[in-house]
């Protein structure tokens, strides 16, 4: 098939839930991404905060081509070698309890869901809790992670959804305040609004939400699925705050490019919540993609993957910052570590830059309320992060 014959079939046989970009990603190498024209892209985009660790980075390929030769598949029926590893290497990243694997992103959400109102059952002995979140958030499309996403436009056309959700205004603690009533069971979160236009939560709303959490023992979900593996320059960007969640939300790096998420419950949640019986998943955990969560996480440690993204973090965020200052259209300049948010005035329009950037060689990617943003691979290097702002500078009027 050529180039227009393979976007053709797609739309012929795809559902059309996304209008796609109209290039045809063929193979990848280090950060950039090639098409089937053979054009290269430098990849600031990393399949939406997936590839942290770039494509085809040594050791990887070939611990999921050992993998392959083993086994791909066993099922939760069973112990398998690779999800011992995974799960012990994620939870002791965390200094948490115990984990859950799954599938995607929205899957995990689920399970979080899940474990805090079976939390608060065991201890109340009734159903019927709700549940906090945040307005523009996202958690993800299936109906219970969409109902927890303050998001009316991807809500609306699929209620009624799940019941016993309050919204309140993120890094508004007396929002967040006002909504809490004896039956809330949960407040979720995440640490840093990606979908939303890149929002960190505020240092004193995060601790002030922990202290409510506490004192009415309400569970904490941080959803570190888009912000978590190192992006902010931490590995979960709750360190950076001196809170700790009850249960924590991660996906998309944390396979890098394998589909793989997971929940992690600190252990009065672990203890508490979800039992044999109470919830499953065929593939989750399974010995595929517990490699790639194992390597990946080896991969990180061996190559101080994390210190990396905090290093050129801090030398993107000051070359934004000098983007800022130069172009009128850049109202605002927010983010943590590698995932970096431009927010645009009206008059230009975001789509308008990303195709720019895209026919320059750069893919860039959009969020909520007209923000550019950039979460390219953890392992860009200054020279990466100087070539895409030299492309910037030039897309933005
Ligand atoms: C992407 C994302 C999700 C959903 O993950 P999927 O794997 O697409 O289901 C949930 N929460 C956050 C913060 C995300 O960025």
């Amino acid at each position: 098939m050529n180039t227009t014959e393979i976007k053709a079939t797609t739309e012929e046989y795809v559902l059309h839930t996304y209008n796609r970009f109209p290039i045809v990603l063929e193979k990848g190498e280090g950060v950039c991404l090639y098409d089937t024209d053979e054009k290269k892209y430098l990849d600031f985009a990393a399949g939406i905060a997936v590839f942290a660790l770039g494509y085809h980075y040594p050791g990887f390929d070939e611990a999921l081509k050992a993998q392959i030769d083993n086994v791909i598949h066993t099922s939760n029926l069973y112990y398998n070698v690779p999800l011992a590893d995974a799960a012990e290497k994620l939870v002791k990243s965390t200094g948490m309890s115990k984990a859950f694997f799954t599938n995607s992103g929205a899957e995990a959400i689920e399970g979080a869901v899940k474990a805090a109102r079976k939390y608060a059952f065991e201890r109340d002995g009734i159903a019927d809790h709700e549940i906090i979140a945040m307005n523009h958030s996202f958690h993800g499309r299936t109906i219970g992670a969409l109902s927890v996403t303050g998001n009316s436009h991807y809500q609306d056309p699929f209620r009624p959804l799940m019941g016993g959700v309050k919204f309140a205004d993120f890094n508004d603690i007396d929002s967040v305040k006002a909504a809490i009533t004896d039956k809330t069971c949960a407040i979720i979160m995440e640490t840093v609004q990606g979908e939303g236009g890149i929002h960190p939560a505020d240092k004193e709303f995060l601790q002030a939400v922990r202290a409510i959490c506490d004192e009415k023992d309400i569970i904490l979900i941080l959803d570190e699925i888009q912000c978590g593996m190192g992006r902010t320059g931490s590995l979960w960007a709750w360190q950076q705050y001196g809170v700790e969640p009850d249960i924590m939300t991660t996906a998309k790096a944390l396979g890098c490019g394998v589909p793989v998420g997971a929940f992690v419950l600190n252990d009065k949640a672990a203890q508490h919540s979800l039992k044999p019986g109470d919830h499953g998943t065929t593939y989750g955990g399974n010995p595929l993609a517990m490699a790639a969560v194992s390597v990946v996480f080896d991969l990180f440690n061996a190559n101080d993957i994390v210190g990396q993204a905090e290093k050129v973090g801090s030398y993107l965020a000051a070359k934004l910052d000098e983007i800022t200052a130069k172009h009128a259209c850049v109202k605002e300049h927010r983010g943590m570590g590698l995932m970096r948010g431009l927010e645009l005035t009206a008059e230009v329009p975001v789509g308008d830059i990303v195709t720019k950037a895209r026919d320059m060689g750069l893919l860039v990617i959009s969020a909520g309320g007209n923000v550019l943003r950039l979460v390219p691979p953890l392992v860009i290097s200054e020279a990466d992060v100087d070539a895409c702002v030299e492309i910037l500078d030039k897309c933005l009027p």
